[in-house]
């Protein structure tokens, strides 16, 4: 019988084996199969509609409209085939997620009948009623109209779940006067900002060959997975995405254990139909692993041109949440969920890649003879110290604010990164004015003979930066979880753009241009070197280290907004055609409305929670404890009720300072919502409202430490991280 079982179980695993290696042989088939791809469009569109779609998709050339009609119908045949019965204009307004309006493609009912009908004018162009995305005060609610155009550089895609197959069409949104609504219209501006600019440089340095320069991106996605049913029972989670009360289970993080530790089998699952999803739509999913914190996980995909890449970070987040309900888990993208616990980052992973193949970000072996890449560098940090306040604003929101300058997150504070080769290559330059060498990585010994010598990075990498260089791209550390990575590619392109434009400027213009891009070289990076900071980014001393450079720390998000409207910012952004100034101040408004709803829903979730949950159940531990003693007070006169007498003051002690503290949020919460809005009222909400809120949770914490754990009305951080 043994044996037949042993068999038994080999059978099972060989069937097991042979199922995940058919899944696995299936990726390529699978993976862009819901995506109107180029090959799709090679395949179904005439040769001449098919080139001149080409043309705006690769070159930016300007799209031609009569293509639209060809390219609307192959596109509705193509998702009629694979079951689809809507459409809809994906756009991504000021809110930051994603939003649809669906129309199927049913004409007008003749004779009873239907036809499935969408013209070249549906797919170019929508009229979503406007009237309730946030505008900032460029669009009247009466003046509503707002319209979504066509960005055929993003795929079109097909969306499968339980709504149905719906035709997906990326669009920029924008009003009546062109002015943009939304993430991408920017962004895509951008684009075409540092295309222009990047060419500048390389043509300096005779690449007569690209003739498009993208920025690249890759955005590592971390998440956190509770149990729904546990989610369920958390108002705070439901409304707000994080706990705004909770103590600290017995464990944490402390031991290391989760980082990397073996991924289990409902979290595997999960995983495993998320990145069939994903592939499914052609976002190239790749990596996958289990985060610093218990049930905290990160999903990196491969880097791709950055419109691209954002519009697939919506759609990462999009099912990172959708699957997990399919298998009974709440997805938190929210920046910080549990107080105390490691917060949630986006790491945008930048570099810019011409149409040839070159990465401007490369340094190759000898960095210190790259002149090419050391002016790029340069550029950068330039761009980055010039700019701090800005890129520090584009990571900016409610939830971010948990997190930046935590100790286990970014600070606020901007710095940059580059390692010890480069750092050497740049004091090399900065102090004799020639570089003559390039640090090397060496090799690796392990002193054990079968295991293979391995070449080691120039560089050892550095977890405390929010800009780091790492080895061909900058990683942007700050972005939080559950914001758009839209907003800091735009600041990120455009900055570069214009350091690029000053330097172009300059070397055309000179008479010998060895000489002055040594010199250009070494005068910028001399002047902006302070903000290049290789040591610990989490420690106090260099919070007080960067004051003394004069970097800027902007330690939350009202006080990061007004960097989007100095003149400084309006001239760059107005200069490449980014933002015009009532684009940025509209941002500004968009953004202390949405910090002060934020925490508006903050506080009011919390007054719920003390009011009708927490101290109605202390009440109940209460009562009973002083039924307890009663109780054996007169069951044994002589026993010794300290402990519970001990008990029943401190709850009560406790209770009577939460019930202060309740007071005092609702009349912050109060008058602050009673405010004109802007930034005033955002104000109030982070330096009034905001700490009220910490006043109260600290006394419900420790009650929740000392009240029966049957009597206490919600899950605690231990059951949501540490039991999913
Ligand atoms: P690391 O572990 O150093 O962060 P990974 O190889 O894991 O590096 O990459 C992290 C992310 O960066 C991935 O999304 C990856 O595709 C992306 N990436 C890699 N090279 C580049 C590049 N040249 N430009 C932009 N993103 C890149
Ligand atoms: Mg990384």
């Amino acid at each position: 019988r043994t044996i037949a079982r042993e068999q038994d179980t080999v059978d099972s695993d060989r069937e097991r084996m042979e199922q995940s290696m058919s899944e696995v042989m299936n990726v390529t088939d699978m993976f862009g199969r819901n995506v109107f791809n180029d090959a799709v469009m090679r395949d179904r569109l005439p040769k001449s509609v098919y080139k001149k779609l080409k043309k705006t998709i690769e070159d930016g050339a300007e799209l031609d409209p009569s293509i639209a009609d060809v390219v609307a119908h192959a596109m509705k045949d193509w998702a009629i085939e694979r079951g689809a019965t809507h459409y809809t204009h994906w756009f991504q307004p000021l809110t930051g997620v994603t939003a649809e309006k669906h129309d199927s493609f049913i004409s007008a009912p003749s004779d009873g009948r239907v036809i499935m009908e969408f013209s070249g004018k549906e797919l170019i162009k929508g009229e979503p009623d406007a009237s309730s995305f946030p505008s900032g005060g460029l669009r009247a609610t009466f003046e509503a109209r707002g319209y979504t155009a066509w960005d055929c550089t993003s795929s079109a895609f097909l969306r499968e779940d339980a709504i149905g197959v719906t035709l997906c069409i990326p669009t920029a949104f924008c009003s009546y006067k062109g002015e943009a609504l939304d993430k991408k219209t920017p962004l895509l501006r951008s684009v075409q900002a540092v295309n222009e600019q990047a060419l500048r440089i390389l043509r300096l340095f005779g690449n007569t060959t690209a003739k498009r320069v993208t920025p690249s991106v890759g955005a590592e996605q971390e998440y956190f997975l509770v149990d729904r049913a546990k989610y369920m029972q958390r108002k705070d989670l439901i409304y707000t995405g994080r706990t705004l009360f909770g103590a600290m289970p017995p464990k944490g993080q402390e031991l290391e254990d989760h980082y990397f530790g073996v991924i289990r089998e409902r979290i595997g699952s999960y995983m495993n139909e998320v990145n069939k999803e994903l592939w499914k739509l052609g976002v190239p999913a790749k990596t996958q692993h289990n985060e610093a914190a218990p049930s905290q996980h990160e999903l990196a995909p491969i880097y791709e041109e950055v419109n691209l890449a954002v519009d697939h970070n919506q759609i990462v987040m999009e099912t990172l949440k959708k699957v997990a309900g399919r298998h009974g888990m709440a997805c938190l993208l929210h920046e910080k969920p549990f107080a105390g616990v490691n917060g949630s980052g986006k790491h945008d992973n930048w570099s810019l890649t011409g149409d040839d193949g070159t990465n401007m970000l490369n340094p190759g072996d000898t960095p210190h003879e790259n002149i090419q890449f050391l002016l790029v560098l340069a550029c950068i940090i330039k761009a980055v110290d010039i700019h701090a306040d800005l890129l520090r604003e584009s990571a900016a929101d409610a939830g971010n604010d948990q997190r930046l300058g935590s100790n286990e997150a970014p600070p606020a504070i901007i710095s940059i990164f580059l390692g010890e080769q480069l750092e050497d290559v740049i004091d090399q330059l900065c102090s004799t004015g020639e570089a003559t060498h390039s640090k090397k990585g060496g090799t690796l010994k392990t002193g054990v003979n079968i295991l293979p010598d391995l070449d080691k990075d120039a560089t050892d990498r550095n977890r405390t930066s929010p800009f780091a260089f790492t080895g061909n791209k900058f990683e942007f550390r700050m972005v939080g979880a559950s914001d758009s990575i839209a907003s800091p590619n735009t600041v990120l392109n455009t900055i570069v753009a214009e350091a690029f434009k000053e330097a172009a400027d300059i070397l055309e213009a000179a008479g010998d241009f060895d000489m002055a891009v040594h010199d250009l070289i070494k005068e910028t990076l001399s002047a902006h070197r302070r903000v290049i900071f290789n040591g610990n980014g989490y420690s106090k001393e260099w919070v007080a280290e960067a004051e003394r450079r004069g970097l800027p720390n902007l330690g939350s998000m009202v006080e990061a907004i007004p960097a989007l409207t100095t003149e400084k910012a309006v001239k760059l952004f107005e200069e490449f055609g980014v933002f015009t100034r009532a684009e940025l101040e509209s941002r500004a408004e968009v953004e202390y409305e949405g910090y002060s709803k934020a925490v508006n829903i903050e506080a009011r979730t919390m007054i719920d929670m003390a009011s009708k949950q927490i101290i109605p159940a202390v009440i109940k531990y209460t009562t009973q404890l002083a039924g307890s003693i009663c109780a054996v007070r007169n069951a044994c006169p002589e026993a010794d009720v300290s402990v519970q007498t001990e008990l029943l003051t401190e709850a009560s002690d406790l209770l009577s300072d939460m019930k202060v503290a309740l007071a005092a949020l609702i009349e912050a919460t109060d008058k602050a919502s009673a405010m004109g809005g802007g930034r005033e009222q955002a104000e109030a909400y982070h330096g009034v409202v905001a700490p009220a809120m910490e006043a109260l949770r600290a006394p419900a914490d420790r009650l929740e430490m000392i009240v029966d754990k049957d009597l206490w009305p919600m899950p605690s951080y231990g059951d949501l991280i540490f039991e999913v």
